[in-house]
């Protein structure tokens, strides 16, 4: 729906997860002199996206009469958290209602929060469903419900903090886990990991992107957002050019006529043509790589004989590995390896000079693990933890 059909509705729609543009449209919706937009819109980023606001009236540098016009239009409403649980472990799941769009259901997506002793990562959605259909994936079952919008994108991040007390005068929880650093922000992360093909519905993701890292406001490095995709090859180049984050790479196979299986989308973009657009990603070095991600599954992809191949052919691109123990679902065909099938794969990998860490699974009890979404790294070996965290301070 667009502003003027959401208003004639009589939902106030929400300013929370616009862009600067969208700002500027509403209010040159409500009759702001253009000339005043830019700064009125400067106002309104820092009270939304810096102090985390939900109330006009806190927005004291704007003018009485401006607050109580906004007010009669919008809102600074986020979408409604449908549940909160928060894992033994920390981990913290929400399952997030979107405000309904015109003739569409309200639709439901799930976001988590994983937080370690040194940062705190979100995992987020893109799209209700995805049109892909990896024949290992939970999501990969639900057909595509519909892209989400930047502003739906951004507002994960939004209820995120408000729910960890991440804004100025908000008070964290006292359950459940944040990190701990001097300086440490308790979001400091963001993966796209959650539901959906993020390429696939690149203009809203890169816009997203855009709220996201933007240094007046919500103020995340472009460094710490990480774009997982399955290998939508031709997007690849303008992910690193317009939006100039971090890549990771949904591999999970060495050979064509496997990946085939696992990852339908090879049939159209096959591995090599997936590892050319990788070499040139917009940025590569060895500071910012591509992150692979591998989905152990017993006896399908887990030889020695693939941990070694999978070194071979990533050789020259500056790498990570992330070896994914499966998050196996109801009805699914395949088995997650075993635990010392997937060390020695592990230690191959290891071997050849990458960090190997194998993804332990988070928030199992609350199903933040399962199928669709996942977790942040735990490392296997020291050493290999030695290897990332050195890497990451070169990172800074
Ligand atoms: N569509 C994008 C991003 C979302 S999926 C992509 O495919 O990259 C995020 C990651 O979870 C992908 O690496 C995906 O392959 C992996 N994944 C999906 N189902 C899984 C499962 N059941 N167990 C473990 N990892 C899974
Ligand atoms: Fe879609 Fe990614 Fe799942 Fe494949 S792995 S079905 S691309 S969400």
């Amino acid at each position: 729906m667009s502003l003027a059909e959401l208003e004639t509705s009589g939902v106030r729609p929400s300013l929370v997860g616009l862009t600067r543009a969208g700002l500027a449209d509403a209010l040159a919706s409500i009759g702001v002199p253009e000339r005043e937009i830019r700064m009125r819109v400067n106002q309104l980023w820092h009270w939304i996206y810096f102090q985390g606001v939900s109330d006009f009236d806190r927005m004291t540098n704007v003018a009485k009469a401006l607050r109580a016009k906004l007010s009669e239009h919008f809102s600074l409403a986020r979408p409604e958290v449908v549940a909160e649980q928060v894992s033994s472990d920390g981990t913290r799941k929400w399952l997030i209602r979107l405000a309904p769009t015109g003739k569409d259901k309200p639709a439901e997506i799930e976001c988590v929060y994983i937080p370690e002793s040194d940062r705190g990562t979100l995992c987020v959605s893109s799209q209700v469903g995805c049109t892909l259909t990896c024949t290992f994936c939970h999501t990969g079952t639900q057909k595509l419900v519909r892209n989400l919008t930047s502003q739906e994108i951004v507002q994960q991040l939004v209820v995120a903090r408000d729910r960890i007390g991440d804004f100025p005068g908000l008070t964290a929880p006292t359950d459940g886990l944040l990190p701990s650093g001097e300086g440490v922000r308790a979001v400091s992360n963001i993966v796209f990991m959650g539901m959906g093909e993020p390429l696939y519905n690149f203009d809203n993701v890169r816009d997203a992107i855009g709220v996201m890292s933007d240094g007046d406001g919500l103020s995340l490095s472009k460094r710490r957002i990480t774009v997982s995709t399955s290998g939508v090859v031709p997007q690849i180049p303008t992910l690193g050019e317009e939006a100039g984050t971090m890549l990771a790479i949904s591999l999970h196979a060495v050979r064509d006529d496997l990946r085939n299986t696992l990852v339908p989308l090879n049939k159209k973009y096959n591995i090599r043509d997936l590892l050319e657009a990788c070499r040139n990603y917009p940025g590569l070095s060895n500071a910012r790589r591509i992150t692979f991600e591998y989905v152990m599954l017993k006896g399908v992809n887990d030889s020695p004989a693939e941990a070694r191949e999978l070194v071979r052919l990533l050789k020259g691109i500056p790498a990570k590995i992330n070896l994914i123990p499966f998050n196996p679902w109801p009805g699914t065909k395949y088995e997650c390896s075993d635990w010392d099938v997937i060390e020695k794969f592990s230690d191959i990998v290891f071997n050849a000079g990458y960090a190997s860490p194998v993804r332990t699974p988070r928030g199992r009890d609350i199903l933040a693990a399962c199928g669709q979404l996942k977790s942040e790294t735990e490392k296997v070996r020291a050493r290999a933890r030695l290897m990332m965290e050195a890497e990451e301070q070169a990172q800074g």
